[in-house]
């Protein structure tokens, strides 16, 4: 499979993808962190007026001082009072946040996609797995697993290390735009020649 030529066509496609406005936000480590801490199970545009406002209120994870205060302000991300309650353990038990995998996944609420997706973020070798990468690598035909974890494993080994971190970004602008859960636009698809669920059903 020419990884590649699948992320050059997305990129090349010029997708109207929130997750590339997003990624313009994003300026900072701490906003990136902040930012796909709360992601998990929830829409990135409630994602994204979330860190705004966590931004807007306390301007740095280490001004929190109530956990409470903070499930209001980033209310309704999914999870949102263990969220809350997590970002003021980090604020009170780290100084930094740190940029390995073992440490971020020391850190609570850290778990392996939100680890990867941040650290692909800041310019490391990993694909982060979310439901859109799962998805689309299964349509393609590229692997065929049941979960996004058997999907982070072997994304984690397959791809060349100096693309992995352009795969979430990608990928996702084009699982939000094109390759959606239900009804894939598989007629304007930028990478359909190398999608076996768009040649088997032509
Ligand atoms: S051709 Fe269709 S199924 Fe394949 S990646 Fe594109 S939109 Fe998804």
């Amino acid at each position: 499979m020419n990884f590649r030529e699948i992320i050059d066509l997305i990129e090349s496609a010029k997708l109207d993808s929130p997750v590339y406005r997003i990624k313009r936000y994003l300026d900072t480590k701490e906003k990136k962190f902040v930012y796909v801490f709360l992601s998990t199970r929830t829409r990135d545009e409630v994602t994204l007026d979330a860190t705004e406002r966590f931004y807007r209120e306390y301007g740095s994870i280490w001004n929190i001082d109530n956990p409470e205060h903070v499930a209001q302000v980033i209310k309704p991300v999914a999870f949102y009072r263990v969220k809350a309650n997590n970002l003021y353990r980090i604020s009170v038990e780290y100084k930094d946040i740190p940029e390995t995998l073992d440490e971020l996944l020391e850190m609570p609420g850290v778990g392996i996609k939100v680890a990867k997706v941040f650290l692909a973020e800041m310019g490391y070798d990993y694909v982060g797995v979310d439901t859109h990468v799962h998805r689309i690598v299964n349509r393609i035909g590229i692997i065929h697993t049941d979960n996004p974890r058997d999907t982070d494993i072997i994304l984690n080994r397959i791809v060349p290390k100096s693309l992995r971190r352009h795969v979430n970004v990608h990928l996702v602008a084009l699982g939000q735009t094109i390759c959606r859960a239900r009804s894939p636009r598989c007629e304007i698809c930028p990478i359909q020649r190398h999608c076996r669920y768009f040649l088997n059903r032509s």
